[in-house]
């Protein structure tokens, strides 16, 4: 199984302009190839292969107007030619085959102005981590990485990625070996809410951590700054770069609390179901931004690949199960309710329902999983609770 491992580089200023003239280098064999395919293209002539666009990049090196390609290691102009075909694989796929997965476009001529710039090093390239921890990319130097988790095994591959924020990255693939947890008993269904990032089964509600709201906010500031400013003016330029910061800044925060969650929840249970996002049938609604902002798919993408890392039972629930519209404890389906109800009285048992909770042990029963319902029952109360506060404690079972 393959995962990814990314890192924070520290390049020196040397480091900085090699990767430069390396990403300047990359985008200039990636648009020579894609202006070949077009023209061919446009001639009526047959597409130039994956082997005729590589023939032709070595004698490239060789013409004068070009000579300074020899300066980056090939195996980074290598990977952008097969950046190339991949793209023009991925679009005639999506073009010719079904039309229920998004739309793909054509490969785009890349810019110095992209937000995000990449080269990659495969195995044969030669690079390599060194015993004093730094990372020795062909042709660029030893570039110090921030190592915030050990890397499992030996890489196949690294992306030197230089993002909107003008931060520098390493991404590596590793191959994994998926290693069996310890079994443990419990089993969870999530509700990925509005009101709470995550509500589970057992009664749990779990938010945000407070400093990913606060980069948030942050953020939203920032956006606002940016548009009060004019176009073209060089204040727009700093507001731009003061985005694209804050805008990283939210985008790690989020991906750390998305992991140590994850991590969690696999490690102590043996099996997790949640509800199909496009279920939730919120993502065309006015409610879409935030949905998007929760960055629930991303996490869900996350719990499956550790449940198949972990050996733990992993489980998405589909359409047509109107999870918060049937009671947990009687089963007793009472119709629809508004989004601002947070808790009802069950008209078939009397119970008071906690909206969130009800709805994860229904998911966690439609998955198949041996859950308990008694975390949904709450103190009845008023339904519409202040902001900011926490939930109903769940009551205990006996
Ligand atoms: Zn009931």
């Amino acid at each position: 199984m393959q995962l990814r491992y990314r890192y924070r580089l520290d390049p020196a200023p040397r480091h900085v302009a090699a990767l430069a003239r390396a990403f300047g280098c990359a985008r200039m064999v990636f648009n020579d190839a894609l202006r070949a395919r077009q023209q061919a293209h446009a001639a009526g002539l047959p597409f130039p292969t994956d082997a005729e666009l590589s023939r032709r990049l070595t004698l490239a090196k060789r013409s004068p107007e070009r000579v300074w390609l020899a300066e980056v290691s090939s195996v980074v102009l290598q990977q952008a030619l097969a950046d190339l075909n991949s793209a023009y694989r991925n679009y005639f796929t999506s073009r010719s085959g079904n039309r229920s997965g998004p739309r793909i476009q054509p490969p785009r001529f890349r810019s110095r102005k992209d937000h995000r710039q990449a080269i990659r090093f495969t195995r044969n390239a030669y690079f390599k981590v060194l015993p004093n921890g730094k990372l020795r990319l062909p042709k660029i130097g030893d570039v110090p990485v921030r190592w915030s988790r050990p890397l499992p095994s030996p890489p196949s591959s690294v992306t030197v990625i230089r993002d909107a924020a003008g931060r520098y990255f390493a991404s590596f693939v590793v191959e994994a070996d998926p290693a069996a947890l310890p079994k443990t008993e419990p089993e969870v269904g999530i509700d990925l809410g509005l009101t709470h990032f995550a509500v589970l089964s057992d009664g749990r509600k779990i938010d945000a951590p407070r400093f990913l709201r606060r980069a948030e906010k942050r953020l939203r500031r920032r956006q606002r700054d940016l548009s009060r400013k004019q176009k073209g003016s060089h204040n727009r330029d700093k507001a731009r770069l003061r985005v694209a910061r804050a805008h990283a800044r939210v985008a790690d925060a989020r991906r750390d609390f998305h992991h140590q969650l994850s991590t969690r929840l696999i490690r102590d249970n043996q099996a997790i179901a949640v509800e199909d996002l496009a279920v939730k049938g919120l993502a065309r609604t006015r409610l879409a931004k935030s949905v998007h902002d929760a960055g629930w798919s991303a996490f869900v993408a996350m719990l499956e690949y550790k449940s198949r890392l972990y050996g733990r039972r992993f489980h998405r629930i589909g359409r047509f199960t109107p999870t918060s519209q049937t009671c947990c404890l009687c089963e007793v389906k009472d119709g629809p309710k508004p989004l601002h109800v947070r808790a009802w009285r069950c008209q078939g048992c009397g119970a008071w329902l906690d909206r969130d909770i009800n709805a994860a042990v229904n998911v966690a029963r439609a998955a198949g999983l041996a859950v308990t319902a008694c975390g949904a029952q709450v103190r009845p109360g008023p339904t519409l609770a202040p902001r900011g506060e926490a939930g109903t404690p769940p009551k205990s079972c006996h």
